[in-house]
């Protein structure tokens, strides 16, 4: 496949309808082994006109969208390509505004496309990390930054502050690079241990802050080091930089990128910000912004967000945004 190598061209390619449904169906089915979405078997024949499949096993017609984080979008895939692109490759992150502005779409409709694109972002990774290289962890608070008022102001904004700041904890696989980050819902102990359990081999060396929460991690099959943040930060190899690089990263691109944050929506910010972490470039694995496009490409298969489940509200997925806005297309 013909792929362009940068944003501007990137936009130029795909504003091609022909060119952005032979690139989504490429990188859904690559080698041209297309499937059925809702039986999976590969016996159909293809409706050139209209951009549709239809399965002669379970009679049904099928796009490319169908099973896809794009199902029921009413935009072209050239918008969807395009956004792809950008969020997979915009190191701080893309604002819906910017988004929307970009695509020539409204807002809203934008938003919930990076919400979809943030949903394809998702690790779901089963696999415990560690047992080769040490892995550090810690955890950091993220919430509204206070600002400038007056007392009384102040004292009532506090109490709004803690109620939506959000704690995530963070590990970073020093030998593989790669980051996990999640939503936690408090700092006690038993949080924090449970979740090194169920996400680090044991035996494996974890590197923490001397804070009491991570105590006694070396009678749970650890081989713990901490470095105390009060008189040194490195200690040797022993100290947890490598997560907070994530973690200025993540705050630079919530502060500067998105203007407010719902902790109800924050797992999906660090989806986003974990994928562009885990797939920048280094030495040993030279991504480049193709390379980051086409991997997301290949995770929009089997996962959906409806509008419904994104904002807690409605029945209706088809009642999003987009509906009805006159954007609709056979594909
Ligand atoms: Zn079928």
């Amino acid at each position: 496949m013909d792929v362009p190598r940068t944003l501007t061209a990137a936009i130029a390619h795909f504003a091609d309808p022909q060119r952005a449904f032979d690139a989504a169906v490429e990188l859904r089915w690559p080698g041209g082994n297309v499937f059925c979405p809702r039986c999976n078997q590969a016996k159909h024949s293809f409706i050139k006109t209209r951009r549709i499949w239809f399965c002669y096993v379970c009679k049904k017609q099928f796009t490319v969208k169908v099973g896809t984080i794009f199902e029921d979008s009413p935009l072209g895939l050239d918008k969807w390509m395009t956004a792809l692109w950008m969020i997979a490759n915009c190191k701080n992150g893309i604002s819906s505004y910017e988004l929307g502005k970009a695509l020539g779409i409204r807002q809203n409709s934008a938003w919930f496309m990076l919400h979809r694109i943030r949903e394809a972002m998702k690790g779901g990774l089963m696999f415990k990390i560690g047992g080769n290289g040490p892995i550090e962890v810690d955890e950091t608070h993220i919430g509204p930054k206070p600002q400038k008022m007056h007392r009384t102001k102040r004292l009532q904004m506090h109490a709004e502050r803690r109620e939506r700041t959000a704690v995530v904890m963070g590990m970073l696989d020093r030998e593989s690079r790669q980051v996990r980050a999640k939503v936690i819902p408090n700092v006690k102990r038993e949080t924090l241990q449970n979740e090194i359990l169920n996400q680090i081999e044991g035996g494996s060396t974890v590197y923490t802050d001397g804070a009491p929460v991570y105590d006694n991690l070396a009678t749970r099959e650890y081989v713990h080091e901490t470095v105390n943040h009060v008189e040194e930060y490195v200690r040797g190899q022993v100290h947890t930089q490598g997560i907070d690089n994530f973690w200025s990263l993540l705050k630079r691109g919530l502060r500067g990128t998105y203007v407010a944050v719902e902790p109800f929506h924050l797992d999906r910010y660090l989806d986003e910000q974990v994928f562009r972490y885990n797939n920048r470039a280094t030495k040993d694995n030279p991504l480049n912004d193709a390379d980051r496009f086409a991997l997301l490409m290949s995770q929009v298969g089997g996962k959906r967000l409806t509008y419904a489940q994104l904002t807690g509200k409605g029945t209706d997925s088809l009642h999003h945004p987009t509906a009805g806005t006159g954007q609709e297309e056979s594909f």
